[in-house]
């Protein structure tokens, strides 16, 4: 459980930052909940850690009618963050993130850029159409939450980029948003995580409606059949449950099993989550 030798070396800048990974070839390294674990396990040897953790101007959440959230920004501060028109499911998700330890020390860009699948914010920015804003010496450029997850433990960042900030829409008006999963009992990884983001209209008919799972899939995924399922009437038990059922026919052999939970069990719970969020997101939409 010890890691392979490396240099450690810490960055007071984004350009700071970007120089020392391209001198050293090593990896960043942000709260550390997820990198040194891999470190000790041998699973990544990187030669060197570029510490990015100091660099205050990537930490913090702004409001410029969405939200800005740096990258060293905790999962504490999220799930803390009371601003009115915060997404609800990312303060709640957030919140269910491993013990206080980790909420404490992890941070959002290092959640995303590690981009376990087991993670919950990868979904949560999926289903609300978050933004993505990498920092080479070259310039920035911005990705949709959509283009960022790639794969399992692959974004689209460039090994010449850091991640600076996600920025999220408002949570105004009629919209409700909300997160639901099952955890593992001993990480609180999810075993699977439902995130649905609702609009409603004055009669409480659905006008938009977006799901995106993760934990059970290899990235978080958007799945467009639950909309078609709710999308133009209200969010009864009925439509729920015939878009819990669209959610299950359209993830289909992607469902993935491993050590703590199968991919039959998996199958079984995705309706059960991805109803949860529905309804709660449309109890705060209304
Ligand atoms: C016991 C335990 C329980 C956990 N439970 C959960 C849980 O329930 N849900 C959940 O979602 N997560 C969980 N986590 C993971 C936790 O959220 C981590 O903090 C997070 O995944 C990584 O964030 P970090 O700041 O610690 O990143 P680090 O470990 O420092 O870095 C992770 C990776 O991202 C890269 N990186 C970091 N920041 C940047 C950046 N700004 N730009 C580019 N690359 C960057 C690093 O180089 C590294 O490859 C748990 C972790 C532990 C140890």
């Amino acid at each position: 459980m010890y890691p392979r030798p490396f240099d450690y070396m810490r960055a007071d800048s984004v350009e700071q930052a970007l120089d020392l990974r391209s001198e050293s070839g090593g990896r960043f390294l942000a709260g550390g909940h997820s990198i040194l674990p891999m470190m000790k396990l041998r699973m990544a040897a990187p030669d060197a850690l570029v510490d990015i953790g100091r660099i205050d101007q990537l930490r913090g959440i702004s409001a410029n009618g969405g939200f800005t959230i740096g990258a060293l920004t905790t999962h504490t501060m999220v799930a803390s963050e009371g601003s009115d028109g915060f997404p609800a499911a990312l303060s709640e998700a957030a919140g269910m993130i491993g013990d206080p330890q980790v909420r404490n020390r992890g941070t959002v860009g290092g959640n995303v850029a590690h981009a376990d699948p087991a993670s919950d914010l990868p979904t949560v920015f999926s289903a609300l159409g978050a933004t993505m804003t990498a920092v080479s010496k070259g310039g920035s450029r911005d990705i949709a939450a959509a283009d960022f997850f790639t794969g399992l433990f692959e974004t689209a960042l460039n090994d010449d980029e850091i991640l600076t900030q996600i920025t999220v829409g408002s949570e105004a008006g009629n919209r409700g948003s909300a997160y639901a999963k099952l955890f593992n009992p001993a990480s609180r990884y999810a075993v699977v995580g439902a995130c649905a983001v609702v609009d409603l209209d004055d009669d409480g008919r659905c006008t938009a409606c977006t799901v995106a799972v993760g934990g059970l899939t290899p990235k978080a995924t958007v799945l467009g059949s639950v909309a078609d399922a709710v999308v133009g009437q209200p969010v009864t038990e009925e439509s729920t449950e015939n878009a819990a059922r669209a959610a299950l026919d359209e993830v289909g052999d992607q469902v993935m099993g491993d050590v703590y939970a199968g991919a039959e069990y998996r199958r079984d719970l995705l309706p059960i989550f991805v109803a949860r969020a529905l309804t709660a997101a449309a109890s705060r939409a209304g």
